[in-house]
């Protein structure tokens, strides 16, 4: 993105910021039983007063400075319950206000069962140019058990229609680490994602967060918790059949095609700016971490009722809190979303150029220690967690915040 980057300036860092824009759509049909995102299912009827919020919002943040943007990722809840046209608004919006990269990655999570050619082939007009589908397991059973309410059959039509409508890039989401799972029935899965010949995976080990429906039935003796030494087996089987497809592992959780990777994420696991619209969004720019007001109705109001330019870039009026990052925070955070990328790891020469400090004088000791552990190492100037480290990487990351 060399021929769109400025930079900002504020009173402490010099910030690359070609921008990422989050933007978050909290609506779904039905809850999933593991499910704790910023989402509801009985608020449909206002989409369409959501959608011109998320544009208010849009036109605030941006003000009067055209920003150059590079990815745009329509998250969820379910972006796909939003009409074509509505996505079709927003992007607009987006194009007004910001400078969009005419090669700008535009994804939008989608659940299978939500869409059909006719969609998918509107939505790609828009310019949306990426689908990510949670289709979370193959097995009918652990699809029950997290409370989806599709069948993995509904996956592979979603994918076929993706195609008929133009697209050829696409990721999909698999859990691993679910009550009942076996390496056999993971294997399963990943077999038959794999057969979808995804461009992209994203393996997330299930976490049972306090009250959700399966945290109940885990206290309530119903459901078993899951073993965490299947869950690292579960990794180990994917890291190996992925790597046997031709599928890079580039982060923790993450595999993609050669040159598939994710731009929006990298912006995240590279501590750069990207900005949160919508409901409970979370965004990082201009020396700050802020987050928007969850309530899809108070985010409405906020945004409805007052549409002044905020004081501070990039916070609007349904921005509910906000923290000014010390250069201290800036390179703990630059630590913790670096290390996730296993091949990039953090660069020695940018970590100085960006903070002026080495990567020696800030966290030698640490490193030093976490080397000689073998959960670390140095290469070529790059920084990188270990296979063994991998495995402990919370227990890392902690060493840096
Ligand atoms: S579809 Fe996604 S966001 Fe919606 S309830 Fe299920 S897990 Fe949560």
């Amino acid at each position: 993105m060399t021929n769109n980057q400025f930079t900002i300036h504020n009173s402490q860092f010099t910030i690359p910021s070609s921008l990422s824009l989050y933007l978050h759509i909290p609506f779904c049909a039905y809850r999933c039983s593991y499910c704790d995102f910023n989402t509801y299912t009985s608020v449909g009827e206002l989409k369409g007063a959501y959608a011109e919020a998320l544009c208010a919002e849009i036109r605030q943040v941006a003000g009067h400075t055209k920003r150059p943007a590079h990815t745009i990722f329509f998250g969820g809840g379910t972006p796909s319950l939003m009409t074509a046209e509505h996505i079709a608004t927003i992007l607009d919006t987006v194009r007004s206000h910001f400078a969009l990269a005419d090669t700008a990655e535009i994804t939008m999570e989608a659940n299978p069962e939500t869409v059909d050619v006719a969609y998918l082939a509107a939505v790609r007009s828009a310019g949306v140019n990426r689908l990510s589908f949670g289709a979370q397991s193959a097995v009918e059973s652990e699809l029950a058990l997290l409370g989806r309410q599709h069948s993995f059959a509904s996956v592979v039509r979603a994918v076929q229609m993706a195609r008929e409508a133009g697209f050829d890039n696409f990721n999909i989401d698999l859990i691993y680490g679910v009550p009942g799972q076996t390496l056999a029935s993971w294997q399963e899965s990943l077999t038959a994602a794999l057969a979808l010949h995804t461009h992209h995976l994203s393996l997330y080990c299930l976490t049972i967060e306090p009250g959700t429906p399966l945290q109940r039935s885990v206290t309530q003796g119903h459901i078993a918790l899951p073993d965490p030494d299947l869950a690292a087996d579960q990794y180990e089987l994917a890291r190996d059949m992925l790597a046997e497809a031709g599928m890079e592992h580039y982060e923790i959780s993450n595999w993609a095609l050669p040159g598939r990777a994710s731009e929006h994420n990298l912006t995240y696991w590279r501590n750069g700016q990207y900005l949160g619209l919508g409901a409970g969004a979370h965004g990082h720019a201009n020396g700050y971490r802020y987050h928007v007001v969850r309530q899809p109705r108070v985010y409405i109001r906020r945004l409805m009722e007052n549409s002044a330019v905020p004081e501070h870039y990039p916070l609007s009026t349904a921005v509910a809190g906000q923290t000014e990052l010390t250069p201290t925070d800036q390179m703990g955070e630059t630590m913790m979303t670096g290390l996730r990328l296993l091949q990039e790891g953090v660069s020695t020469a940018d970590f100085a150029r960006q903070f002026g400090r080495s990567l020696e004088e800030v966290y030698g000791r640490d490193i030093a220690e976490l080397t000689e552990w073998g959960l670390l190492a140095e290469e070529d100037g790059r920084l990188r967690l270990t296979s063994r480290g991998i495995f402990v990487s919370n227990q890392v990351f902690q060493r840096f915040v």
